[in-house]
């Protein structure tokens, strides 16, 4: 019955949701506490209580029917103004309304975007490892997913590939950073050469090649590193952003595109990405949340739990004698393999009731992605694991 286009999605299903389940199977057979499950990027730090206090307040206060009802498929005026100046106050930029488009969430943002630009055959390049979705959602619009392999010293972009591949048929480039699944952020530096590369390139195979900075982890960054905004390096930059991380609401689906005026075309650009938006069948990202947003336009999770879990965990494992970066943002530590086959490291750490996902699901075999958004009370407790898992592997 199901499509052609549809089988390979399903024969390859997520690996994460795979051993998402099986935490849960395996929590129903040992008890809860008992299964330390890293596998999957849900946030363990609560909303904050604004968003909460948001809602009842819309719910009270505002218009029923506006609140419940349809609005251009960009999304509400105010709502949009309200973001453009959040940005305009922290980044010293100038957008407005007409930049920001609402989205169903980060997923849907990149499609969105990639519905707009795509032809078939068109390339669009990600750095590895990279969040595996990307791949389907190129082959949503008949794109190629190609794949700049890892520089697996600090997990910064190989620039000197993306040069190499870059050819006639590249439309778009995806950058994510704060990365998943490695918690890299990209330098000022190592933007300004992107940007400077994708100038050079697409003077030299005449069509502009755009930049899409996917970023729902943008306020998660420690130490305080910055985390620069990706707009004012390539003017023909789209922003992907989402609050399912950073307001704590991944079931909420809430995010937006910024269409910059710098971009080439990009009246054009948003008119048909905000026609994207209804035709993909979101029609437009959720009401609710969107008049949410406009009243904590300028909130974020409390980091320090994210923090304290990064160190205990960095340390933790560090100690044991696993390798891995230290990440500077995200919720994601990404170790590196004790055993050359990677899969038979994460049946290992199953076996000790770790849960964790195999780096080949991020084009990076040899490593596995621990996601830290869960209680410090888990990690803690996970330590006594790590142990027997690194003294079985010869650590
Ligand atoms: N991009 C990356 C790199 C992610 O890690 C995720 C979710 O984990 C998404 C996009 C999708 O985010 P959203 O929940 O906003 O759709």
């Amino acid at each position: 019955m199901i499509s052609e286009k549809m089988k390979p999605y399903v024969q390859n299903n997520s690996a994460i949701r795979a051993m998402f389940e099986e935490g849960k199977k395996m929590a129903s057979i040992y008890g809860k506490e008992n299964v330390y499950d890293f596998s999957l990027g849900n946030p363990s730090v609560p909303a904050p209580a604004s968003v909460k206090q948001a809602i009842f307040d819309i719910l009270n206060e505002e218009d029923e029917n506006m609140v419940h009802g349809y609005m251009s498929n960009a999304g509400f005026e105010d709502v949009r103004e309200a973001i453009a100046q959040s940005l305009n106050r922290r980044f010293g930029t100038s957008f407005h309304q007409g930049n920001i488009l609402m989205t169903v969430g980060a997923a849907s943002g990149m499609n969105v975007i990639l519905k707009t630009l795509l032809n078939p055959g068109d390339e669009v390049i990600a750095f590895a490892p990279y969040f595996m979705e990307y791949g389907s959602y190129v082959r949503n619009y008949d794109g190629v997913l190609v794949v700049v392999p890892p520089n697996t010293e600090t997990f910064q972009p190989n620039l000197e590939k993306l040069k190499e591949m870059i050819t006639p048929k590249t439309k778009a480039v995806i950058i994510n950073t704060p990365n998943n699944p490695t918690g890299v952020v990209y330098s000022a530096e190592t933007l300004t050469e992107i940007g400077r590369i994708l100038e050079e390139k697409s003077a030299q195979i005449g069509h502009p090649i755009v930049l899409i900075s996917d970023e729902p982890y943008r306020e998660l960054a420690y130490d305080g590193v910055e985390v620069p905004f990706v707009t004012k390096f390539y003017a023909n930059t789209v922003v992907c952003y989402s609050y399912s991380k950073s307001l704590s609401l991944p079931g909420e689906r809430i995010g937006y595109l910024v269409i910059p005026d710098e971009m080439e075309d990009s009246e054009n650009v948003f008119a048909a990405a905000s026609i994207a938006n209804r035709v993909l069948g979101s029609v437009n990202a959720p009401s609710l949340m969107q008049r949410v947003i406009k009243r904590c336009v300028d909130e974020k999770v409390n980091l320090e739990a994210y923090d304290k879990n990064r160190n205990l965990l960095y340390n933790g494992l560090k100690e044991l004698g696993f390798s891995c970066i230290k990440p500077e943002g995200a919720f994601y530590l990404f170790v590196k393999s004790p055993l050359a086959d990677e899969k038979e490291f994460v049946d290992i750490c199953k076996k000790h009731r770790v849960l964790v996902v195999g780096g080949t699901s991020f084009a990076c075999p040899g490593y596995v992605r621990i996601a830290y958004c869960v209680s410090y009370e888990q990690i803690e407790r996970s330590l006594p694991a790590f142990k027997e898992i690194a003294a079985e592997c010869g650590l």
